[in-house]
């Protein structure tokens, strides 16, 4: 399928699910995930209307990146190891996987100007996902107050691959309050306006449950 023709039916999704809360798709980003696919696939994805992009890991990232540059606004989404601070801090327009301390610090240090983050949490609790547990996010807001280009705009999860809906959007649910929860602190470093949730198998669940930042890899730009 070409691009524009998964774009089509994803926004129409995305136009229904907002329906049902009277949502307005303006508030939605969505963000194509490139990682799967080539430059060629990525352009395609631009030609169709795509302005914000994420990658995973640093190489792939950094090939998207020297060929399409300007492009596009550069999401990254995977875990980041604090030695690659220094090769995307320049060149993202958000990191979606604050997810230590450690990895805060660095970003501090190595920035010029404040950077958008996103804290990653691990709503689910499988062992396998990164991200702070949720009772950890407000005590980890705390602690990166002084850390004056830390500028956290949102929350991210990644669900599990699981099928259950429900259960799906209970872990969207409760990412959700937790930014209220957040919001509600008014820290000045986090506004923590946004919720970066919802990938191509759940993206309508999380864009219900309050999503301003949608993930799609392969029901956009396919998976290989
Ligand atoms: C790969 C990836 C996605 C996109 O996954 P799809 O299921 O292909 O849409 C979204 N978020 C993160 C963090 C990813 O690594």
């Amino acid at each position: 399928m070409d691009v524009a023709a998964n774009l089509a039916a994803i926004k129409d999704n995305i136009g229904q699910a907002c329906a049902k809360n009277g949502r307005n798709p303006d508030e939605i980003t969505i963000i194509g995930v490139t990682k799967y696919v080539t430059i060629e696939r990525t352009e395609e994805a631009i030609e169709a209307g795509i302005t914000n992009l994420g990658e995973n890991r640093l190489e792939g990232f950094l090939e998207k990146y020297t060929h399409l540059e300007d492009k596009a606004k550069w999401h990254f989404i995977g875990t980041l190891q604090s030695r690659k601070v220094k090769d995307v801090i320049d060149k993202v327009d958000a990191i979606h996987s604050l997810d230590r301390l450690s990895l805060a610090k660095e970003i501090n240090k190595r920035a010029t100007k404040a950077v958008d983050c996103f804290v990653q949490v691990n709503v689910s609790g499988e062992e396998s996902k990164h991200g702070l547990n949720p009772e950890d996010v407000i005590p980890f807001l705390e602690n990166t107050k002084e850390f004056k280009y830390i500028h956290v705009v949102g929350l991210m999860t990644m669900a599990p691959h699981a099928e259950d809906k429900e259960k799906l959007r209970q872990i969207f649910k409760n990412l959700a309050n937790l930014r209220d929860t957040v919001k509600d602190k008014q820290f000045k470093h986090a506004p923590c306006h946004f919720l970066s949730m919802g990938m191509s198998n759940d993206y309508d669940i999380a864009v219900e449950e309050g999503a301003t930042h949608i993930r799609v890899g392969s029901k956009l730009v396919g998976s290989q």
